[in-house]
């Protein structure tokens, strides 16, 4: 079995505040609460308070290209572009990137949080987001994961050094193999 960790965004609750921003940047700040930046954010806000769109999307993959088409979605009566949903570290736009390296940033679910609750949805006085957890099966002989052909991807673009050297700066020391 393993732990599947959601985050629920019921975006009609969302008022744009930008404090998930904030504290999900100050606690992957290092030293830790040393400063904050939004830029760093593993959650971004897509906001245009003209047209009352408030949405709170969360950092997932690297990825190495952009997308060649882009489907509009009218969700009540509000145009999003595909964009706008999307999770990925992408070469199109500024979200989910560290502004100093270029490297992506993905959310971590807060994972050395002592209280184990991620800080967006603890900062998030609105209730629009919402932690849940739920345990599934997994089956034996996985193909590698998601993370494994993602770390491939970016050691391809930016070289091993470089991927190390950002992980030590940001205090968190670990082996990579290819
Ligand atoms: S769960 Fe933690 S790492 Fe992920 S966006 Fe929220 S504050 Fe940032
Ligand atoms: S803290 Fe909540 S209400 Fe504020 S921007 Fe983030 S998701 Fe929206």
């Amino acid at each position: 079995m393993k732990k599947v960790k959601t985050i629920k965004i019921d975006v009609d609750k969302c008022n744009g505040c930008r404090a998930c921003e904030v504290i999900c940047s100050a606690f992957h700040s290092n030293p830790r609460y040393s400063s904050n930046n939004p830029a760093r954010s593993r959650i971004r806000m897509v906001r245009d308070p003209l047209r009352d769109v408030y949405l709170p999307v969360y950092a997932g993959e690297y990825t190495a290209a952009e997308c060649m088409g882009r489907d509009k979605y009218v969700l009540d009566g509000k145009e999003y572009s595909e964009c706008d949903f999307c999770r990925a570290s992408c070469p199109s736009r500024g979200f989910f990137k560290e502004p100093d390296s270029g490297l992506p940033l993905k959310c971590d679910m807060c994972e050395d949080e002592p209280t184990g609750k991620p800080l967006c949805v603890q900062w998030c006085l609105n209730n629009a987001l919402t932690y849940e957890e739920r345990e599934e099966e997994v089956e034996e002989d996985e193909k590698p994961g998601d993370a494994e052909t993602g770390l491939e991807a970016l050691v391809n673009k930016y070289g091993l050094e470089k991927i190390k050297d950002t992980v030590e700066r940001f205090g968190h020391k670990q082996d990579i193999k290819t």
